[in-house]
């Protein structure tokens, strides 16, 4: 498929050598996988849509002056990037309880939280990412106390722009998971945001039905998969500057999918 050299290969993303050094070229593939990949299938489209999608708001959050490692899309599937030390720790923002969540504490999906609340997982497949304390982050040098002030910082203000981008279009954003990256220049360590923002990320619900419109309608066979992402993609106005591929996946429905 390609000449370059990869570096890593994880389940919904491939990570290219990038044409310069410092970058990489970050590919997004059609896999979905849920339950710590024991359930898994090729959703035709999705990684063109989460690639736009994750581009759209990478840049977005640029603008508002969160740094991120997104540098610009190269194509239908591929993104350049910076290339950073990944901070192994997945970082949860939560408005409404939903998920993992949810079944912890039994508090009923789509309660909404007192306020906003950050969690950390350790960034471990063959743990499950587990929760973690804060004192497990520091004691165990996974980032240091100011990395995580830095990070819990950050991760509310992305929640801020992002709740209201979403309510912008109709879409409640009940929580998302993203990842952080170390830059070094010199002697300066810049954090970065990493990884993407995109439905397989993003518990995303209608506003005025509570339709699901994110992963969780893969994982509870909901069907309509790839369908739900291209209507958050259209709703932020992606699909209109390209009609060529792009708008065919609003209409291919997946088989596997809707049989999962
Ligand atoms: N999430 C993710 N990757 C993971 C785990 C969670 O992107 O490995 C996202 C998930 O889509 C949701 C949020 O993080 O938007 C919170 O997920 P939760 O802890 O409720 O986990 P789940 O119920 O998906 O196991």
């Amino acid at each position: 498929m390609s000449r370059r050299k990869q570096i890593y290969e994880g389940k919904a993303k491939i990570l290219y050598e990038g044409p310069e050094p410092g970058t990489l070229v970050q590919y997004f593939k059609d896999d979905a996988t849920a339950f710590n990949a024991q359930k898994k299938a090729t959703l035709q489209g999705k990684g063109v849509l989460n690639n736009r999608i994750s581009e759209h708001i990478m840049v977005a959050l640029g603008r508002v002056g969160i740094p991120t490692h997104f540098i610009k899309r190269l194509n239908m599937r591929e993104q350049l990037i910076r290339k950073v030390e990944i901070i192994p720790l997945e970082v949860i923002c939560r408005n409404v309880a939903a998920g993992s969540m949810s079944k912890r504490l039994g508090i009923e999906e789509g309660e909404p939280l007192p306020r906003a609340i950050v969690e950390f997982c350790l960034k471990d497949d063959k743990l499950g990412d587990p929760l973690v304390a804060e004192e497990h982050v520091t004691a165990f040098g996974w980032a240091s106390p100011s990395e995580i002030d830095e990070l819990i910082a950050m991760t509310l203000r992305i929640n801020d722009f992002l709740q209201g981008m979403f309510f912008g279009i109709g879409i409640r954003l009940i929580d998302f998971k993203i990842e952080f990256g170390r830059l070094y220049d010199g002697d300066m360590m810049q954090i970065l945001l990493a990884d993407e923002i995109s439905p397989d990320s993003c518990r995303l619900w209608d506003l005025e039905t509570n339709k699901k419109l994110d992963k969780d309608r893969f994982r509870r066979d909901l069907g309509e998969v790839t369908e739900a992402y291209a209507e958050v993609a259209t709703r932020l106005g992606i699909m209109k500057d390209n009609p060529g591929p792009v708008t065919k996946l609003s209409v291919v429905r997946n088989e596997k999918s809707d049989e999962d």
